[in-house]
């Protein structure tokens, strides 16, 4: 008794009625109100409690998850079994959804999501419409999946936690785009990290993923954002600039992604280095040739209308040079991009400048930059 007492104690309960053996039923509250009903020998000894007494009604404490790992009477290692007595699960809730809700913003940050819009959810959390780094939308609770539960929770079945429902609720019955309500979390490790269901979908089917790399390795701008189905034709604009659109089954048949390029059977150099933004969003990047073709590109697709530096004619190399060094520093500097890679908050155009034109100052003095918007 006086180890039930102790143990009741430790978890924050509080005895209510005065029980005058370990048979007897006995009330317990928390510093909440929540009560809840416990027979002192289950509450200490699950397996053998219940074969001498019934769970009272609405009891907390019998937990599946747990019996398997318990001694049976009679086996040596009684030492092993654990107490089934635990803390109050509404409060444990409570305090586990706080956790979660007060991370969510730092997790969407490294999740590299945007947030939208409000959203509803079916399960009565807070939710937000959220947008990923290659444009993908969907909606998730507005909760740090990574926050753990420290209470297994009975609503769910044995074994199941908060977090698994949280996640595994999100399945998608059709893959890709997601409909209204349905959560965008892809399930099993790792998946709070990589939320979005049709990067992760992506990222599952190779031809998709050396379709990716080929784009990106060729300093191709995608257009369209991807479907996670291999039968889809993306617009994009090469690194000179030609609007164009492809499969992914030609576009991986081929050398280069755009036809043009393609058809003149050479790879353009990239000798210009341009940085465009407007009011929300800044881009530096490369081309070929005047960059005009890139540069209207982003006008008409993003709304990048201001030309902050175009400087052309440089020598081989140099574009790849500038552009790796300020996308580095940016890295290193914890400033994320908030679209693709290469697209960041307008609140960074200074830096984005300043990395440029100090590059340029220390490898190629004499290049001038023009502006023209
Ligand atoms: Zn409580
Ligand atoms: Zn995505
Ligand atoms: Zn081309």
């Amino acid at each position: 008794m006086s180890l039930f007492a102790t143990r009741a104690y430790e978890l924050g309960w509080t005895v209510r009625s005065k029980p005058s053996g370990i048979l007897d039923h006995v009330t317990l509250s928390c510093d909440a109100g929540h009560t809840t009903q416990v027979t002192p020998v289950t509450a200490l000894h699950p397996k053998l409690g219940s074969t001498i007494v019934r769970a009272p009604e609405g009891s907390t404490f019998l937990l599946d998850a747990g019996m398997k790992h318990m001694a049976l009477p009679g086996a040596t290692d009684l030492a092993a079994f654990p107490m089934a007595l635990e803390e109050c699960e509404h409060c444990a809730e409570k305090r586990w959804e706080e956790a979660a809700r007060a991370s969510f913003a730092a997790y969407v940050i490294e999740a590299d999501l945007r947030i939208l819009t409000d959203a509803t959810s079916p399960n009565g959390y807070p939710a937000k419409r959220v947008r990923c780094l290659h444009g993908h939308e969907f909606i998730i609770t507005a909760m740090d999946p990574r926050t753990p539960m420290r209470v297994p929770d009975r609503k769910f079945g044995p074994g199941w936690t908060w977090r698994d429902f949280t996640i595994s609720a999100m399945d998608s019955p059709t893959p890709g785009r997601l409909p209204e309500g349905v959560y965008g979390f892809a399930k099993g490790p790792g998946s709070a990290g990589n939320p979005c269901v049709t990067c992760h979908s992506i990222s599952q089917k190779p031809k998709l993923v050396e379709f990716r790399r080929r784009a990106r390795e060729q300093n191709v701008m995608l257009l369209d954002v991807m479907s996670d189905r291999v039968i889809q034709t993306v617009r994009l604009c090469c690194v000179a600039g030609h609007l164009t659109s492809v499969s992914i089954n030609i576009g991986l048949k081929r050398e280069l992604l755009c036809a043009r390029c393609s058809r003149a059977g050479a790879r353009p150099e990239p000798t210009v280095y341009y940085v465009v933004a407007n009011g929300a969003m800044v881009k530096p990047g490369i081309s070929s040739g005047d960059g005009r073709g890139r540069l209207d590109t982003h006008r008409t697709q993003h709304g990048l209308g201001q030309v902050r530096r175009l400087i052309t004619d440089l020598p081989v190399g140099a574009a790849h040079d500038v552009e790796r060094h300020v996308l580095d520093c940016l890295a290193g500097q914890g400033i994320r991009p908030v679209m693709g890679s290469e697209y960041f908050d307008a609140a960074h155009i200074d830096r984005v400048l300043e990395l440029a034109d100090g590059w340029f100052a220390a490898n190629l003095p004499n290049f001038s930059w023009t502006v023209n918007s």
